[in-house]
């Protein structure tokens, strides 16, 4: 893949002289979609390569791509989500040897199971309902996940610039071309400091949003081409979630927990615990924002579960 360079100086508004740098392709957002779609472009590309090296594909080799993840994170898994069960059917169509390469699996599930909670009672499901059934999928952090996976893109020579925010979008005759990058060295009153560096004009053939679930460059994307007309509208779920150290040897890693019932008094919820090597558990509560309780407050809610324990 090609080195990223910067090309020549252009200036978007009255005062701030900006560089501009051409990609091929540009994807905003550093988490679990944004590094996988990189990665599987790379693969497609060095694939469709190799083919016609070989002779099995006829067609013309595909020049370099500069490839760009732009995460507005410090640092690539800054941003993520700890603590969650994966499916690793897609990370094994991305990386089939993933456990080889040493992806950062904490625990395959051992043992999974559904429980009704009153505020001191709990029934357990005779059977798991399939969606909470977990055999086979693991208990990852998924910082560390994203980590691994941006390790993954920088080896194919993927350009993984973390540290890098997307505010604002550029288009041309209605079109997107890229994305201009944040200011940085501004104070708490966007006035210049000493170490004032101006974003980036990040110039793409293919811009690629990835910013996770309410990206806020995006929402401004889809309004002003009208992505979402005739769509249906999202559906938001709102959940906390920590992760607690507990004594030692108090613990078995791989346990995969979810329930139903307290806290919920009114609306749709669950709550669900999964354990971890070193004895941590993870533990959190999601509710439908659609709820009809108007009081509402998955933290104050996660506090009574945990003192109900
Ligand atoms: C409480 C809770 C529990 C969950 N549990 C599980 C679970 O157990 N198992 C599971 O599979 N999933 C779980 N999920 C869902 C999972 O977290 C998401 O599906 C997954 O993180 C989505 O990945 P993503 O890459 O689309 O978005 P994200 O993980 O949100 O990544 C988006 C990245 O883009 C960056 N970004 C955003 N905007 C910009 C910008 N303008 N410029 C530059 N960078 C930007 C962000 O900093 C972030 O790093 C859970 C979610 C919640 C809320």
């Amino acid at each position: 893949m090609s080195e990223a360079h910067v090309s020549d100086s252009t200036s978007v508004n009255e005062e701030i002289q900006r560089e501009t740098m051409d990609v091929d392709v540009l994807i905003v957002g550093g988490g679990a979609a944004g590094l996988s779609a990189a990665l599987h472009l790379a693969n497609q590309i060095s694939a469709h390569n190799d083919a016609v090296a070989s002779g099995s594909k006829q067609g013309q080799p595909i020049p370099d791509q500069m490839i760009v993840v732009l995460e507005k994170a410090s640092e690539i898994g800054a941003h993520s989500l700890s603590g969650a069960v994966m499916n690793p059917v897609a990370l094994r169509e991305l990386v089939p040897n993933f456990e080889e390469l040493g992806a950062p699996m904490e625990t395959p599930v051992i043992e999974d199971a559904v429980y009704w909670l009153g505020e001191k009672t709990k029934i357990k499901a005779p059977v798991t309902p399939p969606p909470f059934e977990n055999h086979g999928n693991y208990v990852v952090s998924v910082s560390r996940l994203n980590r691994w996976l941006a390790q993954q893109c920088e080896a194919k020579g993927i350009n993984v610039f973390p540290g890098f925010a997307a505010v604002e979008c550029l288009y041309e005759n209605g079109k997107v071309v890229g994305v201009r990058t944040g200011d940085k060295g501004l104070d708490k009153n966007g006035n210049r400091k000493g170490n004032f560096e101006p974003g980036l004009l990040m110039k793409s053939k293919i811009t690629i949003f990835a910013e996770g679930t309410r990206g806020s460059l995006f929402q401004k994307v889809s309004n002003h081409l009208g992505l979402m007309e005739g769509k249906n509208p999202d559906v938001y779920e709102l959940g906390v979630k920590e992760i607690i150290q507990c004594p030692a040897g108090t613990v078995r890693a791989g346990e995969v927990i979810h329930t139903l019932g307290f806290p919920f008094k009114k609306g749709v919820g669950g709550t669900f615990i999964y354990t971890l090597p070193n004895d941590q558990i993870i533990v959190g509560l999601v509710g439908y924002l659609d709820t009809t309780d108007p009081l509402f407050d998955p933290h104050r809610m996660l506090q009574q579960l945990k003192l109900s324990c």
